[in-house]
């Protein structure tokens, strides 16, 4: 086995025991990185200077945590000192970062190194990572198909094995998603779970950042670091974050799991139906019961969800107007900096989302829209309220299609859209969930979502963790002649 092939529990176990040095992994990582990513396009940017230099500082000293020592990749839009952070988007091409996101500097006092960073959809919108300004990415297991979106770079890496752990981040799906179609594990915790401080905002009341990797205990050990209060960002929890790596291996015997009848429809691809009813036999056999249950409001989610998140985004983008941060493009006049600024630097998507997002909120259409939607986004939440009064967990598909053809759904957005159906509730509720993949077919991953109640991360992830081992090892591509 290389060094990239094992997971980042057993990295760090490793570095503990001194059969490896931390400046070993981040050089071993790095010449897989040169090796592989031009075929994948998962990483925008590469700080191995400065990561090298802190592995070496951590070799000299005695581990602290479970993952001391491991390289993690951020995504594009989590800012970190003195490193560029872009968004993917040609209006922050230079940004480099002033300070460290919370979850940055956790992972460094834990001796987490942030290494790299992952190729997103331009500011997070988008399904594909077709919306990224820099460069496609490609989906490991068929390099002609897209890696999903919005962490698709995340993904992507954690697949090729270019990764152990990458951080990504969540408004309506964006590490689930691209976790499904690239068949490794993606989590989003609750809302307010992990800090947003540093994390560039797209829809504040919906994004959370979240983790993928190759197995739930990797995850499970990152998020014990990344999680808990923290006084820079308001919304986040004081709840104690509990040391979830030590509850993964509880019995699930007894456990309720509900199967909403909204999200098993006729549309749903049978291979990935096929896929997600053989996980529910393996759960059946661990003693869990299912249930059928109803979310009625379901079918408002992804109006309700782009009327909300593009309020949200058109609101949080008023910022990139070319005073500060970004690549100012005028100094005719105020109007003519504003105007040349975000034309140029914003790319179709995300002005579509800005437009999107004024109209829903101007004073003739506010009532129509934007508050209406706030009123279904409460009456979504309390389906979900009413689910967990009879059951654990929910479990769902995480994407309605395994990965897409690149290009197939680019030139339309409204299905583009649709890929989110599973998740956006979620979202909206602000409730955790996680995607785990259930297998192959034709060659392609499916990933199945365990949805749980607010701040369960330690169920999901012990079911996750449990079903891991009865489904059994996932074989990702080699990538390269070994
Ligand atoms: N695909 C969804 C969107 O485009 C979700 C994105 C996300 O979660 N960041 O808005």
């Amino acid at each position: 086995m290389k060094i990239y092939d094992y997971c980042a529990t057993e990295i760090a176990k490793m570095i503990k025991e001194k059969k490896l040095t931390s400046s070993e992994v981040v050089e071993e990582l790095s010449e897989r990185i040169d090796r592989v990513d031009d075929k994948i396009g998962a990483y925008v940017s590469l700080n191995k200077d400065s990561a090298l230099e802190f592995a070496k500082e951590l070799d000299e000293k005695e581990p602290n945590s479970k993952l001391y020592g491991v390289p993690v990749a951020l995504k594009d839009n989590i800012v970190s000192y003195k490193e560029k952070t872009t968004a993917a988007s040609k209006i922050l091409k230079d940004y480099v970062g002033t300070y460290d996101a919370t979850v940055v500097k956790r992972m460094k006092k834990a001796g987490v190194i942030p290494f790299g960073k992952a190729n997103m959809d331009e500011f997070a919108m988008g399904s594909s990572t077709e919306n990224s300004s820099v460069k496609n990415v490609s989906n490991p297991f068929d390099l002609e198909r897209i890696p999903g979106g919005s962490s698709g770079g995340s993904a992507a890496m954690v697949a090729a094995k270019e990764a152990y752990i990458a951080l990504g981040s969540d408004t309506g799906g964006s590490v689930r998603q691209p976790a499904s179609l690239c068949g490794v594990v993606g989590l989003k915790p609750t809302y307010g779970r992990v800090s947003r401080y540093g994390l560039m905002a797209f829809g504040s009341s919906l994004d959370q950042i979240g983790v993928l990797a190759r197995n739930t205990e990797d995850i499970a050990g990152l998020l014990e670091i990344i999680a808990g209060y923290d006084e820079l960002d308001p919304t986040t929890s004081d709840i104690p974050v509990p040391e979830y790596t030590k509850l993964l291996d509880k019995e699930l015997k007894d456990l309720v799991i509900g199967l909403p009848k909204e999200y098993y429809t006729k549309t749903l691809d049978k291979d990935v139906l096929d896929s997600i009813n053989t996980a529910i036999e393996q759960l059946k056999k661990e003693g869990v019961k299912f249930k059928e249950i109803s979310l009625p409001h379901t079918k408002y989610a992804i109006s309700t969800y782009y009327i909300i998140s593009s309020a949200e985004a058109a609101s949080n983008l008023a910022r990139y107007d070319g005073v500060r941060y970004c690549d100012r493009k005028s100094n005719e006049s105020v109007e003519d900096m504003y105007v040349k600024t975000r034309t140029q630097g914003f790319g179709k998507e995300v002005k579509r989302r800005i437009m999107i997002g004024n109209y829903v909120l101007c004073s003739g259409f506010y009532d129509a829209y934007y508050k209406k939607a706030s009123q279904i986004r409460r009456l979504i939440k309390e389906d979900f309220e009413k689910a967990f009064k009879e059951v654990d967990l929910i479990l769902t598909p995480t994407s309605p299609v395994t990965a897409t053809k690149k290009g197939e759904k680019i030139s339309d957005p409204l299905t583009m859209y649709l890929s989110d159906i599973y998740t956006v509730c979620v979202s909206m509720a602000g409730l955790p969930s996680i995607s785990v993949p259930t297998g192959m077919k034709n060659g392609l991953p499916v990933g199945m979502q365990l949805i749980g109640d607010y701040f369960k991360e330690d169920l999901i992830l012990n079911v996750s963790n449990v079903y891991e081992k009865i489904r059994g090892q996932i074989e990702y591509p080699e990538m390269e002649e070994k």
